[in-house]
């Protein structure tokens, strides 16, 4: 049984007739949510390391 991510509040809902969240009450979006979400969120994170990264190589460059 495939359980259902909340995106506000991450918990797993084992309905899969679930409109809204039974923890926090938002609805879910129901289409293909876990997926998109995940990848969305990775894509996010490789986004802030790389601003991460560019603002470190920016620093070093400034102070020498
Ligand atoms: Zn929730």
């Amino acid at each position: 049984m495939s359980a259902i991510i909340c995106p506000h509040c991450k918990n797993p809902i084992y309905d899969e007739d679930a409109l809204l969240c039974h923890y926090c009450g938002n609805s879910l979006a129901r289409v293909s949510s876990g997926a998109v979400g995940k990848m969305r969120a990775a894509g996010m994170k490789w986004v802030l390391v790389a601003l991460g990264v560019i603002t470190l190589v920016i620093t070093i460059i400034m102070f020498q």
